[in-house]
């Protein structure tokens, strides 16, 4: 039908090679912003078709790519059917090449040049939003031409009303360097229902440094499993799809990547207990991951905590990595019952010893959010 012929979007057309792009801009790799770039188009499609296939079909839906670089997922991503695409990315000097497949997208591609940690978080989504009622606009306005000429008519300006979307999917291939923040960050966002997260169905399909992504998703009772992997799969089920060898990447990393899906839970895991409080118990408890929950949390100075342990169906002696979300969720709940401080004091080194079957590889180190845990 006319109308099907008007919603239909072409193609991208054929575009010239990224690396040949790359040197006509003089596009430097730049160490600092993580640049590590996937110029094999078999991969950047693979990681594609998997995010595109893990959203509603027929639905509206965005997808922001963090970190284009050059564009090859982000070509991928348009060729595997996406029809909103929006890309924030830091370096400006990648601008020629996102410019000249914005031009030659049909309006399915907009980016904003910004910095994805960015303090104003609500500035910046609503540039993202922004550039993705853009590409409403240039939609409508393509589909109405195609329509006009049809008709050998004048296509009639519209007045553009934004549609919300029914889904958001989120892709990056990430810069190793910033993973581990952005992901505890979009956790909390997801937590809070904020931003990108403000669908109830928002997924996300990123690549990290492998080990990272091997945590990430690790199941109950492997070692591997630290503060982060259970903050996320408290929200979403996590799992690695793939993984991509170090010597895929321009310029090759010493490490291998791993792909992992994010896809928001149908039933909230939390239960109302506010993110916050169930963050800071689960990282209290991965202070020490070699450790029994109750050293890490004595540690902590949380002893008050260790007494509510048994009611909550937890053993003090086991490791946190052994704990099921739920037994997270209901101490955090019964440490609201009984108006514990989660703030976590740590006891100072020495002050009191503990004995050498409680502490098991126990290396007594701040731990970080990112790779630490
Ligand atoms: N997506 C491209 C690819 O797969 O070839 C590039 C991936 S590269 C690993 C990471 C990208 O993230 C780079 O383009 C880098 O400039 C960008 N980047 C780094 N830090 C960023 C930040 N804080 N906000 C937005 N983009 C960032």
């Amino acid at each position: 039908t006319k109308a099907a012929k008007a919603a239909k979007l072409p193609p991208l057309p054929r575009q010239p090679r990224l690396v040949d792009l790359l040197r006509v801009y003089n596009v430097r790799n730049k160490k600092f912003l993580g640049q590590n770039f996937l110029l094999k188009k078999s991969i950047t499609d693979r990681i594609s078709t998997q995010a595109v296939s893990k959203t509603r079909r027929g639905g509206r839906v965005l997808f922001v790519e963090v970190g284009p670089g050059p564009g090859g997922l982000t070509r991928s991503l348009l060729e595997a059917g996406a029809k909103h695409l929006v890309a924030v990315e830091k370096d400006t000097t990648v601008e020629p090449l996102l410019g000249q497949l914005r031009d030659s997208s049909a309006g399915r591609f907009r980016y904003v040049l910004g910095d994805i940690i960015d303090p104003d978080q609500h500035g910046l989504y609503e540039r993202i939003m922004a550039e993705a009622a853009v590409c409403d606009v240039l939609q409508r306005q393509r589909a109405a031409q195609v329509a006009a000429s049809d008709l050998d008519t004048q296509a009639e300006e519209e007045t553009a009303t934004m549609e919300p979307f029914d889904q958001v999917h989120i892709v990056a291939n990430l810069p190793f360097g910033i993973s581990g923040e952005l992901v505890a960050m979009w956790a909390q966002q997801a937590a809070e229902r904020k931003y990108l997260f403000s669908t109830p169905d928002t997924g996300m399909t990123l690549m990290f440094q492998k080990e990272v992504c091997e945590r990430l998703a690790a199941p109950l009772g492997s070692k591997k499993r630290g503060g982060l992997s259970v903050q996320c799969q408290a929200l979403f089920n996590v799992t690695q799809i793939m993984t991509v060898e170090g010597k895929c990447f321009t310029p090759a990393p010493k490490v291998d990547a791993g792909v992992a899906q994010f896809i928001p839970h149908r039933q909230d895991k939390l239960k109302g207990v506010p993110f916050a409080v169930f963050r800071r118990l689960v990282r209290a408890m991965h202070h020490h991951p070699n450790s029994m929950v109750r050293v890490a949390l004595r540690h902590n100075g949380l002893d008050r905590v260790v007494d509510l342990l048994p009611a909550c169906g937890i053993d003090p002696t086991q490791r946190a990595f052994m704990i099921e979300i739920e037994a997270y969720v209901e101490l955090a709940r019964r440490c609201i019952e009984e108006g514990v401080d989660l703030k976590a004091r740590p006891v100072r080194r020495g002050a009191k010893a503990a004995t050498a079957d409680e502490v098991d590889g126990d290396d007594g180190g701040e731990e970080s959010e990112a790779g630490g845990e």
